[in-house]
């Protein structure tokens, strides 16, 4: 079967296998999160040669949330390079949640990595800016450059976010105090609550992952993202740290970086090849995607893509697989 097929087969399959799937909640701490319709299920790959293949609501929008930390990284780096970024925020998974205060207390108030809040907004803080708009400018510009469309943001999730975000706004001031924090503590994390409160879609996430998988090229609009010698320290943050304290777990199912985000999105990327995109509101305990993880998981087990096997080997071997991996993947819902 040729490759576009082989891949479509395997998405549809995701989807239709898994859109049945129930457990896990909305994220209910961001107010209007927890009114999305949870049926919403879609699923995107897109190629590094810009072939796109879409199931279910692929072109549904979602709140991007903590998948944007991926993007601010990528721009923090390219501004300041990577060993600046590496000792300013750190690049260690912290094996603890996303907004964990502890993690913090742990290792001196140094966030540890880019893709916790803590070290969202450091990164945040570390894109040289005039002021807050100028800042939030260049971060919308960033994510807009991965997806290859004009980025927008949702007043509604932003509105709802930026009135609730008390938590937020104390790691802030803490990193502040500890001087992990390299501009004012307000502006940081007003920019940091509206670069997690833009719409994307499953096509949109795959997209941009895609463009991680393609050097930092977008494969749909051929511009330059982020510069290519970044890309292997971002992919290996977001195995480290993309699924939070499920990060190893994910690796050792999947084998691929990721990132998800409580909005319900998750990508996969399959650096040189593809990127595959999941979205759906229920999520676990630790804030991943119940029915994204499923399908990515399912995707990336049939078509062989783990990234600690050899490439291209035993395509189409692997349906056999599907439920173990489905029951281990399926033990961390709670
Ligand atoms: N905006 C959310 C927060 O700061 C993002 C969290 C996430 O997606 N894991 O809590």
């Amino acid at each position: 079967m040729a490759d576009h097929d082989r891949i479509a087969s395997a998405v549809a399959a995701a989807w239709s296998q898994n859109r049945d799937v129930t457990g896990g909640a909305n994220a209910d701490y961001i107010p209007a999160l927890a009114t999305v319709d949870p049926d919403l299920f879609g699923i995107s790959v897109v190629t590094v040669t810009g072939d796109t293949i879409n199931a279910g609501d692929a072109n549904t929008e979602f709140a991007i949330e903590s998948i944007s930390k991926v993007f601010t990284m990528a721009r923090a780096m390219d501004e300041i390079g990577s060993d600046a970024f590496h000792s300013q925020v750190g690049t260690d998974p912290t094996g603890l949640p996303f907004n964990s205060v502890m993690a913090l207390a742990l290792h001196g108030d140094k966030p540890m990595s880019a893709l916790v809040n803590a070290g969202a907004m450091s990164s945040v803080s570390l894109i040289p800016a005039d002021s807050t708009e100028d800042r939030w400018a260049k971060i919308l510009a960033v994510q807009s450059a991965f997806a290859g469309r004009t980025i927008a943001l949702s007043e509604t999730i932003n509105q709802s976010e930026q009135t609730t975000n008390a938590h937020n706004r104390g790691i802030a001031w803490l990193l502040k105090a500890a001087g992990y924090l390299y501009d004012d503590p307000v502006g940081v994390c007003d920019v940091y609550t509206r670069q997690c409160s833009t719409l994307i879609t499953t096509a949109d996430l795959a997209t941009m992952g895609a463009t991680l998988a393609n050097d930092g090229v977008n494969p749909l609009t051929g511009a330059r993202a982020v510069h290519g010698e970044n890309v292997p320290h971002i992919l290996a943050e977001m195995t480290m740290e993309g699924l939070y304290e499920a990060s190893g777990d994910w690796a050792y199912t999947v084998g691929l970086p990721g990132k998800s985000g409580v909005g319900g999105g998750l990508m996969a990327v399959v650096p040189g090849r593809l990127a595959i995109a999941a979205f759906s509101p229920p999520l676990d305990s630790h804030g991943n995607s119940v029915r994204a993880q499923l399908a990515i998981t399912q995707i990336a087990a049939t078509l062989g893509l783990s990234l600690y096997r050899k490439p291209h080997e035993a395509d189409g071997q692997n349906a056999g697989r599907e439920s173990s991996i489905r029951l281990a993947t399926a033990g961390r819902q709670k």
